[in-house]
C-alpha cells in the first residue's frame, strides 16, 4: 500500500512555535526523508470559517500567512503539494456522506470538540459546521487516501473518530477507504507546547504565541516576560522547573551542543534545571540562554519566510496548482465511494439492464 501524508492548518493567523514543534518540523523530516509516495498538506480554510464564518476577511489573508510559514520551515513545493481545501469541492461531498455513519452523541463525546466549544464559549450556540468539523477531517484524511497524519496532541480524538468512520463506511458499504494513523511528536513537551503564559496549550485563539514570523526583537522580548515560577522571587530562592514555561521550552528545543556554546558552565539541561532547584540561578539567566536557543532555531525560518515574501503570485501559482492536483486525486476516492454506495446510476449498466427487462416484463 502507498504511504500517504495528509495533514494541515487552519489559517486563522501565523504559525507559532507550537505548531513547528507539533507538527512542521516533524512533516519536513517525513518529506525529506523519501520514505512517502505522497504528500498532502492543506491550508484548512473551509474548517476555519467553521467557527469563523462573520470574519471571512480573516481567513482570506492568512492563507498566504501560512503558506509562508510552510516554505519558510523547508516544506518544498517540488516534493510536497500544498492545497487550500474549499477549492476541492469533493471532499464536502464526501463529509455529507460520512455524517450519516455519525451520531450527534458521538460527536458530543470527542475530548477536542468538548474542548474548543468551551475555549470559544459556544456552548449551545455552536455552528453545525463546527461541531461536526471531525467528520469533515475525516474526508479530508480519507480523501487523499492518507496512511500518516502527523499532528499535535489534540488531534488524537480526531484521527480516533476518522478511522471509525473508515471502519463504518468499509463494514457497510464494502472495503473502499484507507485507516489512517496519527504520528506525533516524541518529545511529550512538543505534543502539546503551552504558551508563553504557562497556559495549557500555545494557541493562537489564546493570543499568547511565539510566531514563526516574529522579529528577533518580538522573540526576545516574549521571552524576557515569560512565565516563570512565581515563588522564585530572589536569584538565591530555590526555583520550581514543573510548570515553568522557560524550562518546558528547554525541554523542547535544547539540546546538548546549546550548553556547549551558550551556557558552557553546565553540562545539559539536567544540570542546569538542579542549579535552578537548589537557588542562585536566576530567571533572566535562563531566559537569555533560551532566546539564544531558539534564536539559532527560528532565525533562518524567519530569513526564508522575508525571501518569500518577495514571491507572492509565485507562491499563489502553486498553491492553485497543488489544489488542482488535489482536486484530481480526491475525485478519485469519490468515484470509489459513489460507486460502493451505489449511487453511480448512471455507470450502472446492470441497473438499466434489470429495471428494463423488469418494466418490458
Ligand atoms: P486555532 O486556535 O485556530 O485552533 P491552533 O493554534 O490550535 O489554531 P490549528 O491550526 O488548530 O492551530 O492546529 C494545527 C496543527 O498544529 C495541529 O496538528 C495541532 O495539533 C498542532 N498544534 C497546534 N497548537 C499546538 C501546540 N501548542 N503544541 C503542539 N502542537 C500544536
Ligand atoms: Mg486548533
Amino acid at each position: 500500500m502507498a504511504k500517504i501524508i495528509l495533514t494541515g492548518d487552519r489559517p486563522t493567523g501565523r504559525l507559532h512555535v507550537g505548531h513547528y514543534v507539533g507538527s512542521l518540523k516533524r512533516r519536513v523530516e517525513l518529506q525529506n526523508s523519501g520514505a512517502f509516495d505522497k504528500i498532502f498538506i492543506m491550508i484548512a480554510d473551509a474548517q476555519a470559517l467553521t467557527d469563523n464564518a462573520d470574519n471571512p476577511e480573516k481567513i482570506r489573508q492568512n492563507i498566504i500567512e501560512v503558506a509562508l510559514d510552510y516554505l519558510a520551515c523547508g516544506l518544498d513545493p517540488e516534493k510536497t503539494t500544498i492545497f487550500i481545501q474549499s477549492q476541492v469541492p469533493e471532499l464536502t461531498e464526501l463529509s455529507f456522506y460520512y455524517m450519516n455513519l455519525v451520531t450527534v452523541s458521538r460527536l458530543q463525546r470527542n475530548p477536542t470538540v468538548k474542548n474548543e466549544i468551551q475555549m470559544r464559549n459556544f456552548e449551545t450556540s455552536i455552528p453545525v459546521g463546527f461541531f461536526t468539523y471531525p467528520i469533515s477531517q475525516a474526508a479530508d484524511i480519507t480523501a487523499f487516501r492518507a496512511t500518516t497524519v502527523p499532528v499535535g496532541e489534540d488531534q488524537l480524538p480526531m484521527i480516533e473518530q476518522a478511522r471509525e468512520i473508515v471502519r463504518k463506511f468499509n463494514q457497510v458499504y464494502g472495503e473502499t477507504l484507507v485507516e489512517p494513523e496519527a504520528v506525533i511528536p516524541e518529545n511529550v513537551t512538543c505534543q502539546r507546547l503551552p504558551g508563553t503564559d504557562g497556559k495549557a496549550k500555545m494557541s493562537k485563539s489564546l493570543g499568547n504565541c511565539i510566531y514563526l514570523a516574529d522579529t528577533a526583537e518580538e522573540l526576545k522580548q516574549k521571552v524576557m516576560s515569560m512565565y516563570t515560577d512565581p515563588n522564585h522571587i530572589r536569584v538565591s530562592d530555590p526555583g520550581c522547573v514543573e510548570g515553568n514555561t522557560v524550562f518546558t521550552y528547554l525541554d523542547a528545543f535544547c539540546k546538548d551542543e546549546h550548553f556547549k556554546k551558550y551556557l558552557s558552565e553546565y553540562e545539559n539541561l539536567d544540570a542546569l534545571k538542579e542549579h535552578y532547584q537548589k537557588g542562585g540561578l536566576g530567571d533572566v539567566k535562563i531566559k537569555r540562554f533560551l532566546n539564544a536557543v531558539l534564536e539559532e532555531e527560528l532565525a533562518p525560518i524567519r530569513e526564508r519566510r522575508l525571501a518569500w515574501g518577495k514571491r507572492i503570485p509565485e507562491i499563489y501559482e502553486l498553491l492553485r496548482k497543488g489544489s488542482m492536483e488535489a482536486q484530481a486525486t480526491a475525485a478519485q476516492t469519490l468515484a470509489d465511494v459513489r460507486r460502493a454506495m451505489r449511487i453511480n446510476y448512471f455507470e450502472d449498466a446492470a441497473l438499466i439492464k434489470e429495471q428494463t427487462e423488469r418494466y418490458q416484463g
